[in-house]
């Protein structure tokens, strides 16, 4: 078995009145890794909430790490801090400071900032294996400012996501921090270099769910793969046993246009299998994927989701 890591993400609108139910759903599919997503507020309430607390007893219980996956920027510089310093934010494309997304990737006070925020929130949410997951704003614009303009997406969410591990592995020497690869910051990074004590996170989006990533005959496909290639090279000094997949394998809400009520999932073992096989083929040995909608609403309307099913193709490869 390839995958020593085998997950799930949910958000804790999926846990709800479930939690302890998907941790035995876990269990039985042998995967091994629980990602809570969402905001930040939302998780941290659930979490010391009742449910949240029987969850993490049962995944302990169950020897199931818990992980939290969270676009986290806006509240690690909250928007609150722009009258005092609008430097720290992001410049328009009109060369406007706005404190609508992200935050300027070169202000060193900034990210100092969001650095000992990064360490805070560290406190508030522990995940159970030293690997943090904090995002940029889920797929909005990067910053223009003179210093900023020379670097891609990818380079400006790198520089940010170096600032965070600094300062993560200098409050906790064992933190590993995730430096996510999605969305418009899909593509390698060409200007910057990643900090020690990062690994990839791969989550493609983008992708055609239908036919396996390294299907050569789907465009969309080859161009992913194509990518991810470039992007192991990019991370090759890091272990790629830490290197992680973010899949939408069995995420109903991305099936559903990330509209309620969710259709029924779409699911493929195959498809995951040779997905998981061509991962792993690169180095990977961490695999998840979302399974956002699958709440309880999802088992009234179609019954339990494919979960057990899901868990044993990963294990198969
Ligand atoms: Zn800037």
């Amino acid at each position: 078995m390839n995958y020593t890591r085998r997950g799930i993400v949910l958000t804790p609108t999926d846990l709800n009145g479930i939690a302890v139910q998907w941790v035995d759903r876990m269990a039985e599919a042998s995967l091994n890794v629980l990602g809570v997503h969402g905001g930040i507020d939302e998780c941290v309430r659930f979490i010391q909430g009742d449910e949240g607390r029987a969850c993490l007893d049962a995944a302990t219980s169950a020897g199931i790490d818990v992980e939290y996956e969270l676009h986290a920027l806006g509240w690690l510089l909250p928007r609150g801090m722009f009258p005092a310093h609008p430097e720290w934010f992001r410049m328009d494309e009109h060369g406007e400071r706005v404190a609508d997304a992200n935050m300027c990737a070169s202000s060193a006070e900034g990210l100092e900032y969001v650095g000992e925020r990064g360490v805070e929130l560290a406190r508030m949410l522990t995940p159970t294996t030293d690997r943090y997951y904090y995002w940029a704003d889920d797929a909005k614009p990067w910053c223009a400012c003179e210093a900023c303009r020379e670097h891609t997406a990818s380079d400006q969410n790198l520089l940010v996501t170096n600032a965070l591990t600094r300062a993560l592995t200098a409050a906790h020497p064992e933190a590993k921090m995730g430096y996510l690869a999605y969305h418009n910051a899909i593509e390698p990074p060409t200007r910057v270099r990643p900090v020690d004590g990062m690994f990839l996170e791969y989550a493609p989006i983008m992708r055609n769910s239908a036919v396996p990533l390294d299907d050569p005959t789907d465009p969309k496909n080859a161009e992913h793969a194509a990518n991810l290639r470039r992007l192991v090279e990019t991370f090759d000094t890091f272990d790629m046993a830490e290197a992680h997949i973010l899949e939408y394998w069995v995420d109903a809400s991305r099936f559903s246009d990330w509209k309620r009520p969710s259709v029924l999932l779409p699911f493929d073992a195959d498809v995951i299998e040779q997905d998981a096989r061509f991962y792993a083929s690169l180095g990977f040995r961490s695999a998840t994927s979302f399974g956002v909608f699958l709440d309880a609403d999802y088992d009234r309307m179609h019954g339990p989701p494919p979960i057990r099913e899901y868990g044993e193709a990963l294990t198969r490869v």
